[in-house]
């Protein structure tokens, strides 16, 4: 399995881009402005979009990806299937989608035959997919929001989304056999964890805190991290969490597991 990070920020500005990871070559976990950076054939390989929650930051793409695959899709009579929980994929057609943003894709070219579908998913349920499996887990944001769970054969591949303060994604993790990959948020420094609490975000104390409970030892990355606390985010959890592989993660990464 390849993944392919086209984002990996909490923020925009010179060689930062927001969240978007592409899976093999067929698959993506959000939609944030990472997905500009696809070259056009790999864009054309675009089959589904998994998205964690309705931010901005993990959706903004969404609208000119799909109008990139129009013609491709419509000639074909496919569509890209967005999968989410139901309110995330409500907050989409209400806020996105809603013939002001951005055209109702959901409906063109025809209802009958439309570019863009919805496929709601619950926490713990599993699609699968090219002999890939992607599950849900709840996990702790402002708004309701999940990680995604990723295998292909005994490999697996675990991304947090946004989170705080969580049980459910690290308990799901322990009932693993292994765990190669795992991707987690911290999106705040020490200094603005009273920030972090009430958006629902990991700081490095906090995700230090619920990482002691992890029973495997991968390689972490960590993600989401501010524009310009990059450095600071990752001295204090190195320092928390001394037994832990942990690296920052960059854009444009690719790991193959
Ligand atoms: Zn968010
Ligand atoms: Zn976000």
């Amino acid at each position: 399995m390849k993944v392919r990070i086209l984002g990996a920020s909490g923020g925009i500005g010179v060689g930062r881009y927001t969240t978007s990871i592409l899976v093999d070559d067929d698959f993506l976990i959000d939609g944030g402005d990472g997905v500009g950076t696809l070259t056009l054939e790999r864009i054309s390989g675009i089959r589904k979009l998994f998205v964690t929650h309705s931010h901005l930051d993990h959706v903004c793409h969404i609208p000119l990806l799909i109008d990139g695959l129009f013609e491709q899709l419509s000639a074909r009579g496919e569509a890209l299937v967005v999968y989410g929980q139901p309110e995330t994929l409500q907050a989409i057609k209400d806020h996105v989608f809603n013939n002001v943003i951005w055209p109702d894709f959901s409906q063109l070219p025809s209802a009958e035959n439309p570019v863009l579908a919805y496929q709601e998913m619950l926490p713990g349920d599993v699609v699968e997919f090219g002999g890939r499996s992607i599950e849900m887990i709840e996990v702790n944001h402002i708004v309701p929001a999940v990680a995604y769970l990723v295998s292909s054969g005994a490999s697996y591949f675990a991304f947090s989304g946004d989170t705080g303060k969580t049980e459910a994604f690290w308990q799901r993790l322990n009932q693993l056999e292994s765990l190669d990959l795992l991707v987690v948020e911290t999106a705040y420094p020490n200094e603005m964890a009273e920030l972090a609490a009430l958006a629902r975000h990991y700081c490095p104390t906090t995700l230090a805190e619920d990482l002691v409970q992890l029973k495997h030892d991968p390689d972490i990355y960590i993600t989401h991290l501010k524009p310009g606390v990059e450095q600071e985010v990752c001295i204090q959890l190195e320092a928390l969490a001394p037994e832990r592989r942990i690296h920052r993660l960059y854009g444009g990464e690719l790991f193959e597991i």
